[in-house]
């Protein structure tokens, strides 16, 4: 079977106000919403997502927004930062590109040798984008984790998902430990010192979803992860993709989803997140759904 995973699938998060989070990720960051449907746990809440034009895996950002949340913040064992990328020699187009939005960054700094910008959404979750030749803006470049002890990680890494050991270095958030998927996506494994542990809520990552690409690899996956030791679910139908869930050592939930059948498979790719898509086992109760959910509006 394949031995390394090819590289990331989305990254989901939490934010407060769906509008606010809309208008930053399409007007701001120029994403484009790609899928309107609810949390399929929980279908009184939005489950937004944000990708390319075309909805590509590996660009897709995905927001739970709970209005009344309180703000969370990243600490050991949640995803701590998430990073775009840019093209080579396109870290000043992206520097522009925030400045134009009102937004506050800092950088360009040197990380392994990339240029990286930082700066934070509407719910003070942190972002970056890093120039990464052979990648055009917006897919995502690569996550950060915080850990505890960053071995136990690694070797899941490593061993279990087939990544890349890149070296470390340490910077001002702490030591950093850099690998890569086969598409060069990068995962850093943060160790930084707190006394103050994490809390999920609005600007918290809440996991990341790895990427494999078709039903009969995400089974042998799934065999792999268990035979590691690992506790993972059962495949869980996401409408969009299947999914298998997992905590690495670390304590930050994984996921690996299938790339098919992808997010045009319920609507064409040019009305893409247009409409309230619901998975047909809500549609009987789409009238109750639509009242309880807050209006949006996508900017142009
Ligand atoms: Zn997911």
């Amino acid at each position: 079977m394949q031995t390394a995973i090819p590289g990331l699938h989305h990254v989901t998060a939490m934010c407060a106000s769906p509008q606010e989070n809309i208008d930053f990720y399409v007007k701001s960051l120029g994403r484009r919403l790609v899928k309107r449907t609810v949390n399929f746990d929980e279908p009184g809440t939005y489950h937004l997502y944000y990708g390319d034009h075309a909805g590509s895996p590996g660009t897709i950002i995905t927001f739970f927004p709970f209005v009344d949340a309180g703000p969370g913040r990243a600490g050991p064992g949640m995803a701590s930062a998430m990073a775009l990328s840019a093209p080579a020699g396109g870290i000043g187009d992206a520097a522009e590109m925030l400045a134009e939005h009102g937004i506050d960054f800092v950088g360009p700094v040197e990380r392994f040798g990339e240029s990286v910008i930082t700066f934070a959404d509407p719910d003070r979750m942190p972002l970056e984008i890093v120039e990464r030749p052979g990648q055009d803006y917006g897919h995502i470049a690569g996550i950060t984790l915080w850990v505890r002890d960053p071995e136990p990680s690694a070797r899941v890494l490593t061993d279990v998902m087939g990544l890349t050991a890149m070296g470390e270095e340490r910077d001002d958030h702490g030591q950093r430990l850099r690998f890569k998927t086969t598409d060069s996506t990068t995962v850093d494994l943060l160790r930084a010192e707190t006394r103050v542990p994490g809390a999920m809520g609005a600007g918290t990552f809440h996991h990341v979803a790895f990427r494999v690409p078709d039903h009969e690899t995400h089974l042998a996956w799934r065999e792999r992860v268990a035979s590691a030791g690992l506790d993972v679910t059962p495949v869980i139908d996401r409408q969009y993709f299947d999914a298998i869930y997992f905590r690495e050592p670390g304590g930050v939930l994984f996921e690996i989803a299938t790339d098919p059948p992808g997010f045009a498979t319920d609507e064409p790719v040019e009305t893409l997140g247009q409409t309230l898509k619901l998975p047909p086992r809500y549609e009987a109760v789409r009238d109750r759904i639509e009242k309880i959910l807050p209006p949006i509006r996508v900017p142009a």
